[in-house]
């Protein structure tokens, strides 16, 4: 059988972003789990996500793995999806240059975000974009 992961982001390759929404508590979980994560029933159906999100607080990536390092600065951080589920991610649209930039970012906080699908280090990620 194919697991979640494999499933998830074969969809993301196809620009849909899916979470799993709980059919005994209706609690949504993203990225997609076999299992909810309030009650643990494993009777999950599958529903793409809207995208809207909340970015709660970020930084720069300053360690980023290998595989990213060329993106370098970047910016990472919380996002509430509107479903209810906090994810890390990458975030465009931010300055990470300097310390200052990031402390006036972070006071504007919650900001509006949207998610997308980027290419990165050779795989389709769902990362969010600061809505102007
Ligand atoms: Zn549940």
């Amino acid at each position: 059988m194919e697991s979640m992961v494999t499933r998830f982001y074969k969809a993301v390759s196809n620009g849909k972003i899916y979470g799993v929404k709980c059919r005994k508590c209706g609690h949504f979980t993203f990225p997609p789990k076999a299992g909810c994560m309030k009650c643990g029933a494993h009777d999950m159906e599958w529903k793409l996500i809207s995208g809207e999100g909340k970015l709660q607080f970020f930084s720069s990536g300053n360690l980023p793995p290998m595989k990213f390092a060329k993106y370098h600065p970047y910016a990472y951080g919380a996002v509430e999806l509107k479903e209810g589920p906090c994810f890390f991610t990458c975030i465009e649209g931010l300055d990470v240059s300097n310390v200052e930039a990031l402390e006036a970012q972070n006071a504007k906080m919650p900001m509006k975000v949207k998610a997308k699908i980027k290419r990165m280090a050779d795989l389709d990620i769902v990362i969010f974009k600061v809505e102007k």
